[in-house]
């Protein structure tokens, strides 16, 4: 089974990257990819884990990108295979991305803080230092105060992207990442595709001009199997993979036990689609 997303408590996992390896073993990945978000501190942890245990590793980022369609700004989140970790864009791009979901999960602390109980070092006490800040650890400060009952439920209300305590953060932009992947060695694959796409809509609502813009920017592939691809979507972005000799990969995007519904393995990567990604990497080695 080879899964190709998850987290680690570098960002917003619950596992150190060495738990996170464990557990993929106990779960039977044979090859995993440790995908934090804007970070690669969790690479070096999960490469001795992975050799410790006798599975393979694939380091990777989900790097947070923003993208126009229309008038629209949406959120798209780019994972990044085998870049070289030391690469001065691509390093650089990744801490402003960091440094802006510090100010931004402040902003939003300091909202909810009018109305709720909570303050920023509630916040620091649920990160592990150095860790990508989200809305998980806010969510995870509100559980250990006993606002909502659990990370979902704060999702689902005061840390949801429709409530007046949502602040954005700055992202680059996604045809830019996707070049400056590229120039780092990586490989660039669109995770969980359209998970913010609108229900009830159809195959003839699908942003297809949005999709050749960052393929004709150099994307690299599409993680159609993951939970959170809307059904009706998966043959058209096969379709359109195919059309354009794309990867295709399936993942869990697992954040640790009790985070999020994913499991690891729930999801699998074709062993020939693995190999296209490390044919075309060039930033760094994979463990295998
Ligand atoms: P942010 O990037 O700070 O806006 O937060 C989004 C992150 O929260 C994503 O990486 C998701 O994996 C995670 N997330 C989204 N929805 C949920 C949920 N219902 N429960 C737990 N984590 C979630
Ligand atoms: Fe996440
Ligand atoms: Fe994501
Ligand atoms: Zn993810």
């Amino acid at each position: 089974m080879i899964d190709l997303h998850a987290h680690s408590n570098q960002s917003d996992g619950k596992d150190s990257p060495s738990e996170l390896v464990r557990r993929a073993k106990l779960s039977g990945v044979s090859v995993l990819a440790i995908t934090d978000h804007d970070t690669t501190d969790g690479w070096e942890e999960a490469i001795t884990a992975a050799r410790a245990q006798g599975i393979g590793l694939v380091p990777g980022i989900e790097v947070s990108t923003r993208a126009r369609i229309g008038l629209r700004s949406i959120s798209v989140h780019i994972l990044a295979y085998l870049p070289n970790p030391d690469h001065p864009g691509l390093t650089a791009e990744l801490a402003k991305t960091r440094n802006s979901r510090i100010g931004r999960a402040k902003e939003m602390v300091e909202r909810l803080a009018a109305d709720y109980p909570i303050s920023w070092q509630d916040v620091e006490d649920q990160l592990k230092p150095g860790a990508t800040v989200g809305r998980p650890a806010l969510a995870d400060a509100l559980a250990a105060k006993g606002i909502v009952p659990n990370r979902s439920a704060a999702f689902e209300s005061i840390l949801h992207k429709s409530s007046p305590y949502y602040v954005s953060d700055y992202s680059i932009e996604t045809e830019l990442a996707i070049k400056l992947i590229r120039e780092a060695g990586g490989v660039s694959v669109m995770a969980h595709p359209l998970i913010d796409f609108p229900a009830g809509k159809s195959e003839l609502d699908l942003p297809l001009k949005h999709f050749e813009q960052l393929i004709a920017a150099g994307l690299n592939g599409f993680e159609v199997d993951h939970r959170s691809v809307p059904d009706f979507a998966k043959d058209w972005l096969r379709e359109l993979a195919l059309k354009h000799n794309l990867i295709v990969t399936g993942s869990s995007d697992y954040h640790g036990d009790g985070a999020k519904e994913n499991q690891l393995g729930e999801n699998s990567t074709d062993p020939a689609q693995l190999q296209r990604i490390l044919d075309q990497a060039s930033g760094f080695e994979a463990f295998l």
